[in-house]
């Protein structure tokens, strides 16, 4: 005899992340208006980090994609003139939480981008860039010692999934913060500038003056400020480093 009983279907389990916080209305991570999801996590210790309590992996809040979704979908109508950032912390932290993020988005038509340090394991890293439209990728000086000294880490990573974006095609502006006395060198902005301009996928490279907005965030959790002496980048800082970005042709802002 035939059942008739219909086939029960697995369970699709849901896709749950950390994150620190969300804007609803982000205009500066990526083009247009955005919803940015700032993840939990982050292995770099970036000296001049505007959100040092984003650092621990598994402190933020814990929601479900369905639940990131459903938000975001109240913001529907303006987010198809811009979309939706995923930033951090680090995201590649939690990869299949953000790849599932913006597959769902792309269901809804949204433009999706991803913020990211790049210090992550390539292999790890692909699937989310495959349903990544633009990588915001900070790199966040260039001088191998330079770098550490700056974020605790090696450079390596990031600059091997810079080229990998650069071999697939990758929609990708570059991030560079300018923090006078450390990044500034002239030396180091000319490295990342030569190495920028041999890739064929960069759209542009953003230079982000560094400001003291966060140094109250250190202070309330305890931490040690080594830039509380460092002042803010100024306009003329900043003009100064496009024009050594420009050397090489490349579109900076
Ligand atoms: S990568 Fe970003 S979140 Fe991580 S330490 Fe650096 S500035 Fe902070």
């Amino acid at each position: 005899m035939v059942s008739t009983l219909p086939e029960k279907q697995p369970q699709k389990q849901e896709v749950t992340g950390y994150i620190h916080s969300v804007e609803t209305c982000g205009t500066v991570d990526g083009p247009g208006i955005r919803y940015v999801i700032f993840t939990q996590g982050c292995p770099l210790r970036c000296l001049y980090c505007h959100n040092p309590d984003c650092r621990e992996p598994h402190q933020g809040k814990l929601v479900t994609v369905d639940e990131l979704i459903a938000d975001i979908q109240h913001y529907q109508s303006y987010l198809r003139q811009g979309g939706v950032t995923v930033s951090g912390g680090e995201p590649l932290m939690q990869p299949e939480f953000v790849r599932e993020i913006f597959e769902r988005c792309h269901e809804l038509g949204l433009h999706t981008a991803l913020d990211t340090s790049g210090y992550v394991v390539l292999e790890a890293a692909k699937p989310v860039v495959a349903a990544t439209d633009l990588v915001l990728l900070d790199i966040k000086s260039f001088l191998p010692e330079t770098y550490r000294r700056v974020t605790s880490v090696t450079i390596t990573p990031t600059l091997e999934l810079a080229k990998y974006l650069d071999e697939i095609h990758k929609p990708t502006w570059i991030r560079f913060v300018l923090v006078p006395g450390l990044t500034d060198d002239p030396e180091n902005i000319r490295g990342l500038a030569q190495f920028v301009a041999g890739l064929r996928n960069v759209e542009k490279v953003e230079v982000l003056p560094f400001h003291k907005m966060g140094e109250y965030k250190w202070q309330q959790l305890g931490l040690p400020y080594e830039l509380f002496d460092t002042p803010a980048a100024s306009p003329e800082d900043v003009q100064r480093a496009i024009a050594l970005f420009r050397e090489y042709d490349l579109n900076v802002q």
